[in-house]
């Protein structure tokens, strides 16, 4: 999946960096360093990243159907979809 930060957006909230550890990380009190091409294991905590940023500055393609609205869902939400 590819992912964008608008970083003129970002606050540095560090919202991302807490749900997707291995896709954001904070560089440093307010630089975001991210992982342009989130692999697909990480596309439920991705998912939970975009829907948790205060200013929207997440855009990821291929979210279709993560967890998005179930993003307080937690752990163990079963395996609806295939695994491709
Ligand atoms: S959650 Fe949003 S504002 Fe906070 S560091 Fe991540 S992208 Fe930036």
């Amino acid at each position: 999946m590819r992912l964008v930060v608008d970083l003129n957006k970002c606050q540095g909230y560090a919202q991302c960096a807490f749900l997707a550890p291995d896709v954001f990380a904070m560089h440093g009190e307010e630089s975001l360093i991210y992982d342009p091409r989130a692999r697909e294991e990480q596309r439920e905590r991705l998912a939970r990243a975009v829907a948790a940023c205060p200013v929207q500055a997440i855009t990821a393609d291929g979210l279709e159907g993560a967890a998005g609205a179930e993003a307080s869902a937690g752990m163990g939400a079963g395996d609806a979809s295939d695994a491709r």
